[in-house]
């Protein structure tokens, strides 16, 4: 086992590494920049080193500056979190070349799947299904009008590059091909300073569902279930829940059993997550994503396992401490990402927290860095935190889920917490009846209004 770690991250993941590291008895530095000096992370961790000014290029993306953080503090690992430099295939070689150790895959294979056009075609390879496209990267309108005409419209234009939805579009008809994808390898040059486009099939009524899993790096692999990550604005995450109300044992079975002999032939080290969209019964591989996600916590309350403890111990070298026979799922969980953000408009509302109440009780859980009296810097991503709860129901989980939200309060800036109190009491959501495009659909429609 490692002696220290560096956790390469801020806002509740730092604090959930954080957590995980004390468990196992290894010493934990925080960085942070000068924006987040009053950070929970920071107050915390056994050490913390400061690494630059609040833009995060300058300090949360500075490779150098977290390097002389080991340095300075004898780190010997580094958990990059989520978002940052957590699917950065360089950062994870440099660290290797300074003898520190990346908890996280293996550089090639966060390499493959950081480009999604790379790892449709390892995914396909790996026999696991995908949606309709292009086979590689589409370089002009007639080739795009081919593969159009071949697989049928509506399409989608995505970014090989993309990431957290951006350089999508859509184009319902032929007509519309030209731009849409002149528009989105604008997009994509902008937000990833690379152009590359792809095409798929536009799927209409799909869910989101993800799989968890987690591989020794030698060739043992188990899939954690899956995800339901339907409920999304501007194809972001807005509440999770495992296990999906659309699917049952076998179909979980059977898609949870091709990811984990795909993840096994890969040789896939640590956790990952193949997401798909579902529609008629059917999945369709969208993009993996070789890192924790935000959305873990629904799956470690179904299965007991502490995803960001087995990502430590099978970075430093341990076999997997569960076979697949040991994942059993029991009751259901959900959880809701509350952000700094109007609840109708999604304005930003960084600012300071007045007054910071929890909910708490039987199968609550918080998962959050803020407190009373902290300014939320405008730096950043506008989590607050999440909000999870687990039920032996789903229906259960979601009367829980309704007292909880009740007794949460955060006073002083907008939060997201009244959507999600008319979404709990929402008949589609109460009957698990949504897909991808329910939220926008009930927004436009006045919804919060
Ligand atoms: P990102 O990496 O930017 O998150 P993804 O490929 O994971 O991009 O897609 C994000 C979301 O965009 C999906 O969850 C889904 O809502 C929507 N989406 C992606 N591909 C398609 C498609 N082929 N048809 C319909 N919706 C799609």
């Amino acid at each position: 086992m490692f002696d220290k770690i560096l956790i390469a991250n801020r806002g509740e993941i730092a604090l959930r590494i954080l957590r995980a590291a004390k468990e196992l008895g290894v010493q934990t530095v925080a960085v942070y920049s000068t924006a987040d000096r009053d950070a929970m992370h920071v107050k915390l961790a056994d050490e913390s080193v400061c690494i630059g000014p609040p833009a995060a290029r300058d300090s949360y993306l500075n490779i150098p500056a977290l390097l002389a953080a080991c340095e300075i503090t004898g780190a010997d690992a580094i958990h990059p979190g989520y978002g940052f430099l957590s699917e950065n295939a360089r950062f994870a070689e440099i660290c290797e070349d300074h003898g520190i150790t990346f908890i996280g895959p293996k550089a090639e294979h966060i390499r493959t799947m950081g480009d999604k056009i790379e790892a449709k075609r390892t995914a396909r390879a790996l026999g696991i299904p995908c949606v309709p496209g292009s086979d590689g990267g589409i370089t002009d309108d007639e080739e795009a009008m081919r593969v159009g005409d071949e697989i049928g419209f509506p399409l989608i234009v995505k970014a090989a590059a993309g990431g957290g939805g951006r350089g999508m579009k859509v184009a319902r008809t032929r007509e519309d091909l030209s731009d849409a994808l002149s528009t989105a390898r604008m997009e994509a040059k902008a937000a990833f300073g690379d152009d590359a486009v792809y095409l798929e099939k536009y799927l209409e009524k799909p869910r989101h569902i993800e799989i968890q899993v987690l591989g020794d790096g030698r060739g043992d692999a188990v899939h954690l279930a899956e995800r339901d990550c339907s409920l999304q604005r501007r194809h972001q995450k807005v509440l999770e829940e495992s296990p999906s109300p659309a699917l049952n044992e076998e179909q979980r079975d059977r898609i949870g059993m091709i990811v984990a002999n795909a993840m096994k032939k890969l040789q896939y080290r640590g956790a990952g997550t193949i997401e798909f969209l579902y529609e008629n019964g059917e999945f369709y591989f969208i993009e993996m994503n070789t890192r924790i996600q935000v959305e873990h916590p629904v799956t470690e309350m179904i299965t007991g396992f502490d995803l960001v403890i087995e990502q430590i111990r099978i970075a430093s070298g341990s076999p997997l401490s569960m076979t697949q026979d040991d994942v059993r799922l029991s009751g259901h969980a959900i959880e809701c990402r509350i952000n700094a953000e109007h609840p109708a408009t999604f304005r930003p509302s960084p600012g300071k927290i007045a007054y910071f109440h929890t909910p708490g009780g039987l199968g609550v859980r918080v998962d959050s860095a803020v407190y009373q009296g902290y300014m939320i810097p405008p730096n950043y991503d506008s989590l607050v935190g999440k909000l999870i709860v687990h039920g032996r129901t789903r229906n259960e989980a979601l009367m829980r889920l309704r007292r909880a939200l009740d007794e949460f309060i955060v006073d002083g800036i907008d939060t997201t917490l009244p959507l999600f109190r008319t979404l709990v009491r929402n008949q589609d959501i109460q009957n698990g009846d949504y897909d991808i495009h329910w939220l926008e659909k009930f927004l436009a429609k006045g919804g919060m209004e």
